[in-house]
This record gives C-alpha cells, structure tokens and sequence, in this order.
C-alpha cells in the first residue's frame, strides 16, 4: 500500500468507524475530533426507561393537605388472602400489610373517616379481618367478603356461596367483592381448564343474596384497553406492559376487552335490586361516554375512581361533564395498597390522598399522577377538575353513606 493509498484508507476507515459509533449510540464527539456533523447524523439514541423530561411550564402548584369534607374511601387492601394460584384467592389464611394503627394516623392527617378494605377473604379468615379492624375501630374500617372461588367447580356450588354470603354478612362483612379473578382467571377446574365465564348462572344464587342483604358488590372487571393490544411501539401503556408482560390480556385464550364488560353488564342487568360498584371508572376510564351508556343503562351500577386518576385527568373536561351529570353515583376510591411497590399510583400515604384531593378541588394544571420520578400508567400528566363544594361532598362521602348505610 503506498503512502497516498494509506492515508487514503486511514481516513475511509475513520469515517467507517464513526458511523459504527452513531449506529451504536455512542456520539461522534466522545471519539474525539468532530467534524461539522450532516443533519441527521447527531441523534443520540435514550433508552426510554432513562427519559425523565423535567416540565418547563410555570403552573399553579396547590397543596391539599386535607380533604375539604370527611372522606370514606370506597376502594382499599388492608389484608390478603395468603394464598393465590395461577391469578385465584386460595382459602382462609390472611395476611395484613399493615397494622391498623399505621392507617388511622394517615387518616387522621387527611381526613378520611372511614377506609374500606374490599380483599377481606371468606370463612375464619374474614371473621379475623372483621375482628382486627372493623370491630376493633368502630366507623374506621368496613370489610367486605370476597368468593370462594376454590368450591366454584363443586356440585352444590350456587347455594352453597349464596349461603356463604349469608354467613359473611353475619360476621359483619358489608359488601362483596369480585376481583378480575371472574373473566381472566378462574376456570372449569379453579385454576386450570377453560375460563368461566363472567355470567356464569352458577353465581346467580351470590348476587341475589348480596341484593337482598344490601350487600353491594364492588367488582373489577378486565383491565385497562392498552393491556389487551399487542405490546408494541403503538400501545400507550408500553414500559409498564414491558416490565410486567404477565399483566397483559393480550392473545391466548383471554376473550376480548368489550366481552368481558358485556358480560359484566348482563349481570348487573339481571339482578337490579344489587348494587353494583364498578370499579375503576367502571373499568372503561379511557372511554367516557361508553362508561356514560353504562350507567344510563343500568341504574344499580356505580362507580369509584382507584387508579384511574391517570384517564380521568387527561380528559379534565371531560371528566368534569362526567362527574357533573353522574355526581350522585360516583365514590371517592384509591385502591390503596401499603407498600406497593410496582405500581406507585396505589401506595397507601399521605402523597396518594393529596394527589386524589388535588385532582378533585383544584384547578392545576399538568402534574403528576401519581409520585414516582416516571408516570406509571402512560407517560402523560393530568389536570384538576375544580369540582364545587355541593359535588365534593357526594364524591367524598355521601354517595358511599348512603349505598353502604352509614350515618355521616
Ligand atoms: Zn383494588
């Protein structure tokens, strides 16, 4: 190689190694010398998990240390049940996150009268629970009972629930609740077999029952829209489906989002003297005014607002239309867990409430959802609704009073 020929392929092979650089995320500068760079070549390539874009807006910050009337939050898990397979609550041993004392002291500092605790279990595990925290802090605490999905392939099924929720209400429990165990997880033969469906008639005997012992039914149903589309570069929900797959509902054998509601709401057509709490905004906060036709539909149906500040705070206005025209059946919820750490819109403190006060009463504009350094459930920031005083007090608590029979 002559000395022309060398300089030659020196130079070529610069530029080749440059381009290699860029390709792998590395910036020409950091290799030394930088020629003037063609447009185009001067991306840097971020992961999205290290993106965390500081807002430039100049805004209205309002803090809400407390809530402007009592709160009875609808939507809470202060205990478990141990034990879980393939997605389905096993038997009657209970663990508790939490001792009570450390719930009432975020509760006195933000004032939430009562707190709800919908995972209650069944049998001696919910007479525990009723025990540790209803009756030991009378109006604090209200506990609801929850299936027994491990005796839902038995013969003498139907009754045998119907009478379960009998025992329960007994104890003390004050609702039911059926978690999105119905529809996506529990099946012919309890955790294996083909999915049973929503509206099975086998749970026909349990919804009357919880009816006519004014029992009402806190359900979830499905799970958000974007958890049943590919996970790809196009679904809104993407790092979060990323780092957790087995969230998703997408493909298999699970039957399509719209199904499930469907079935959802034959049952609350079919059993109209129970009242049914559909949570998250009724599973569809993406959708409004599907959610609307719902309630038009079905007058036994409500809703509360757990984790789904994340859709009602894109939309504000919306929203506010929404909750103008349904103000007597919207709950105030969380779906608060104590120390949750994978989904931080539901970890129970002081910061959660705040959030959820913030969107109710004020009117700012662009802030976080909920307190992590990236937004959990969709890289967007919502807005406050502004809501007056004569609706806050429905939200809060009156709405919930009234449906669960409490004095305020
Ligand atoms: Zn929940």
């Amino acid at each position: 190689m002559g000395l022309w020929n060398r300089r030659q392929w020196l130079r070529n092979a610069g530029a080749a190694v440059m381009g290699s650089q860029v390709a792998a995320g590395i910036h020409p500068a950091a290799a030394g010398p930088n020629p003037v760079t063609p447009p185009g070549q001067s991306k840097k390539p971020l992961d999205l998990g290290d993106f965390q874009p500081r807002s430039m807006l100049h805004v209205t910050a309002t803090k809400v240390l407390q809530a402007k009337f009592p709160v009875i939050d609808v939507h809470t898990h202060l205990s478990f049940q141990v034990q879980h397979q393939n997605g389905v609550g096993l038997g009657e041993k209970m663990i508790y996150p939490m001792p009570p004392g450390e719930a009432l002291a975020v509760m006195d500092r933000k004032n939430i009268r009562t707190m709800i605790d919908l995972t209650g279990g069944h049998g001696q595990g919910l007479e525990e629970v009723v025990e540790k925290w209803q009756k030991a802090y009378p109006g604090r605490f209200l506990v609801f009972t929850e299936p027994w999905w491990e005796q839902s392939n038995q013969p003498g099924y139907p009754q045998f629930q119907a009478d379960a929720i009998e025992r329960a209400h007994k104890a003390g429990a004050r609702g039911l609740k059926v978690v999105k165990t119905l529809g996506l997880y529990l099946r012919e033969n309890v955790t294996t077999g083909s999915l049973v469906k929503l509206d099975d008639p086998r749970f026909d005997p349990m919804w009357e029952a919880c009816g006519a012992l004014k029992m009402p039914v806190a359900i979830h149903t499905a799970d958000p829209d974007a958890f049943f589309l590919p996970i790809d570069r196009f679904n809104e929900r993407f790092e979060e489906l990323n780092n957790h797959p087995d969230w998703s509902f997408y493909g298999r054998d699970f039957p399509p989002k719209m199904d499930l509601l469907e079935a959802r709401n034959r049952v609350f057509a079919r059993h109209p003297k129970t009242q049914f709490i559909a949570l998250h905004v009724g599973n569809r906060g993406e959708d409004l005014g599907y959610v609307a036709q719902c309630l038009d539909r079905l007058p036994n149906m409500h809703v509360e607002m757990g984790a789904r500040l994340n859709e009602l705070g894109r939309q504000p206005r919306a929203s506010r239309k929404f909750f103008e025209k349904y103000q007597d059946r919207i709950m105030l919820g969380t779906d608060a867990v104590p120390h949750g750490k994978e989904t931080p819109q539901q970890i129970f403190g002081d910061e959660l409430y705040e959030i959820y006060y913030r969107f109710l009463e004020t009117e700012d504009e662009y802030f976080d959802y909920a307190p992590a350094p990236i937004p959990p459930q969709g890289r967007w920031r919502i807005s406050g609704l502004g809501l007056p005083d004569q609706i806050l007090r429905k939200v809060y608590n009156e709405n919930a009073a009234r449906l669960l029979n409490l004095a305020m």
